[in-house]
């Protein structure tokens, strides 16, 4: 089984879009937080030249693409891997989804259920074309887009640049019922979680701070991968590591700021074999699922919406004989910590 864990955040943006630091800065955040990997996603460009290692950080670049032309925006598609241009395919996801797959792409529908906040001049920028196919996974928690909707009024969104974690809860209801109504299809459908960092300030008469910084950002929500290999150095092998990890859904998102999520670990066993999140496991009798938590926590054992298992502590032992998509969800005071890709039980 795959146990070489690496961390790292699939959502930033530079001066390239609308984020205001350049790749370097970026990167270098991404190393002050401890993060193993970063991913820059501008809007509808796709930088090349810049992907390298900044320190010990992996800095790689995908983009984020939507169709700028649309009233109202919608449709943000994330996407990894294909290392070209793909922003000419904005006007028509399906078109786009099919362009990224054919490169051997992963593309991910970023903040699907993205909620308007008018008392801050935010709109909302969900997936609204829900009859597309062939995309890798869902972005299941988006720290800006969580916050710009929990934030009554401007004068918090300072308040919070001081005292951020009181925040952010964890990823909307509806986005994870959203990922179970699409898992209960029997696709995999692989979630990941990101910062969508920007740096971008927020100004109220004569306040004025960065709402959140970048190394803030990567230090909260990431995504954390299990790999068979460790990292060479070798930015064309590494960034392949990663992108492998990804697509196979061996993968989870944790809220890092509110304790490092490192080795959690996530198994199902049945008979003789044993697999980790993101694979498949045919019955042999019994199925047991074995859940470890790096600190104590309530942990949930999710199929199909329904928690059917629940344990407080650092870990949970189950046991069913049931087919279908188990994942794990994880708490701590009351905020989301841990949520997990899930293992398809055959
Ligand atoms: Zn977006
Ligand atoms: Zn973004």
């Amino acid at each position: 089984m795959p146990t070489v864990e690496y961390v790292g955040n699939m959502h930033s943006h530079t001066l390239y879009s609308d984020g205001t630091w350049a790749h370097r800065g970026v990167a270098e955040a991404a190393a002050q937080a401890g993060l193993d990997y970063v991913i820059v996603t501008d809007h509808n460009v796709w930088v090349s030249g810049v992907e390298g290692y900044y320190d010990k950080t992996l800095l790689l670049v995908g983009e984020e693409v939507h169709d700028c032309r649309r009233v109202p925006q919608a449709n943000h598609l994330l996407v990894y891997g294909a290392d070209r241009e793909l922003s000419p395919w904005a006007g028509d996801t399906q078109q786009l989804l099919a362009a990224v797959r054919k490169v051997g792409g992963l593309s991910f529908l970023a903040h699907p259920i993205d909620y308007a906040n008018p008392r801050v001049n935010e709109g909302s920028y969900s997936w609204v074309d829900w009859d597309v196919s062939g995309y890798t996974g869902i972005e299941i928690w988006n720290y800006m887009s969580e916050f710009k909707t929990r934030i009554p009024t401007k004068l918090h969104a300072l308040y919070y640049a001081y005292f951020p974690l009181g925040a952010i809860r964890g990823p909307f209801k509806e986005t994870l019922q959203l990922w179970d109504k699409l898992l209960a299809t029997g696709e995999h459908v692989i979630g990941i979680g990101g910062a969508d960092a920007h740096g971008v300030s927020y100004r109220l008469g004569p306040l004025k701070r960065v709402v959140f910084p970048y190394d803030y950002l990567f230090s909260a929500v990431n995504t954390h991968i299990l790999t068979e290999q460790r990292f060479t150095g070798d930015v064309a092998s590494d960034k392949a590591i990663v992108f492998e990890a990804l697509q196979a859904g061996r993968c989870w998102v944790g809220c890092d700021v509110l304790g490092s999520t490192r080795e959690f670990s996530f198994v199902a066993r049945s008979g003789s074999a044993s697999v980790t999140m993101g694979h498949e496991l045919r019955r042999h009798g019994a199925v047991t699922f074995e859940v470890q938590t790096p600190q104590a926590c309530d942990i949930r054992v999710v199929l199909a919406g329904r928690p059917v298992g629940r344990a407080k502590g650092q870990s949970l032992k189950f046991t069913t004989a049931e087919a279908g998509a188990y994942r794990v969800e994880a708490y701590r005071s009351g905020k989301g910590w841990i949520f997990s890709n899930p293992i398809y039980i055959l």
